[in-house]
């Protein structure tokens, strides 16, 4: 029965103390450090909304109850609210995959969205101690964000130094244009313009292919158009870029035009690169040739360089749907690729010395 009783009016100054206490208590406990486990049900809601109090307030009960409660929502705001939660425990690899859903999934993002999206990649990366990597994801938050509370956060982040001279790096990789293997004119009526790139994806061709000779390699290129063009109703080659046993690069459909290699959605803002060969295990596969891996890399660097996107915008064909493409054996050189630009490490080096070279 006693909380049927009047409560006691407490003096005023004691009321003020007491909240200031509250408030310094919530301040002072660790990130991620479970508080008293009455604290910890779960929300009665998902986050429906996207605005700052729905995204970014600092979580009252522990941040931890808040993500399992959050894990199988796919909705943009949960998927928000869980990157704001990892970068509050400080694990800002798990905040960027939540951003890249939201940037990336399978619904396309609103500008509000992809602001919020696009900010707290940034912030993850400055986390990270990397903020040259999210220097695009901050323009572009800058450019969306309409909260106001948004707008002051992001320009709060530390500036960040420009990214390394592209067009140095650009030179140093020649790409064999689309004459050069005879490419057959594109049917404009049925392409759509790509827009700016933000991440890319690698494929193998699923053929058996270790023909180094420049005219077997164009050939091999032209199959894969009039197989595109004519069997799948595409209105040019679907990849971007393909790369030969040799390690030459040529240039497929241009990049102003979106291309038709990740199905539907995926395909937008993403440039295609086809590896030549069949890279699954077993009979009739066959592992990247050296010289084609070196080759992706470098390729992958400039154009990371160039549209400004990080590691976390590389992806294997695989990442997108039920397909073994590009195949185990280049699906380990994509994924130690990643590793090495995650840890900072770049074949700058070796793109300084190819430009130096003859
Ligand atoms: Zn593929």
């Amino acid at each position: 029965m006693s909380e049927l009783r009047p409560r006691a009016p407490r003096p005023f100054v004691s009321t003020v103390w007491a909240r200031c206490a509250g408030l310094l208590l919530l301040c002072a406990v660790p990130a991620c450090v479970s508080t008293a486990p009455s604290l910890t049900a779960p929300p009665a809601d998902l986050p429906r909304t996207i605005s700052s109090t729905s995204i970014l307030t600092p979580p009252t009960l522990d941040p931890e109850v808040e993500l399992d409660a959050l894990a199988r929502s796919r909705s943009a705001p949960a998927l928000l609210r869980r990157a704001f939660l990892e970068l509050h425990c400080r694990r800002p690899q798990a905040a960027i995959d939540a951003a890249a859903e939201v940037i990336y999934g399978a619904n396309k993002p609103s500008p509000n969205e992809e602001a919020y999206a696009r900010y707290l990649r940034a912030e993850a990366y400055t986390q990270l101690g990397k903020p040259e990597r999210g220097r695009y994801d901050l323009e572009r938050a800058r450019e969306l964000a309409i909260d106001a509370e948004l707008q002051r956060r992001i320009a709060g982040l530390e500036p960040l130094a420009p990214t390394a001279a592209p067009a140095a790096v650009a030179a140093a990789i020649a790409v064999e244009r689309r004459q050069s293997w005879g490419a057959q004119a594109e049917d404009r009526g049925n392409l759509e313009p790509m827009g700016a790139p933000r991440r890319v994806t690698i494929h193998h061709s699923a053929m058996y292919f270790r023909d180094t000779r420049p005219a077997a390699c164009a050939a091999q290129i032209l199959r894969i158009q009039r197989e595109h063009m004519g069997n799948r109703g595409y209105g040019d080659i679907g990849y971007h870029y393909l790369i030969d046993p040799a390690g030459r690069i040529w240039q497929g459909r241009e990049m102003r035009w979106q291309g038709a290699h990740a199905s539907g959605v995926n395909n937008r803002q993403n440039i295609g690169i086809c590896v030549l060969g069949n890279f699954l295990r077993g009979r009739g596969g066959q592992g990247p040739t050296p010289a084609q891996v070196t080759a992706m890399r470098r390729l992958v660097q400039q154009l990371m360089q160039q549209h400004r996107f990080g590691p976390g915008d590389i992806h294997c064909h695989s990442d997108f749907k039920a397909t073994q493409c590009p195949g185990p054996l280049m699906e380990s050189a994509v994924a130690q690729m990643v590793r090495d630009l995650r840890q900072g490490g770049t074949d700058a080096g070796q793109l300084a010395a190819a430009a130096a070279g003859p």
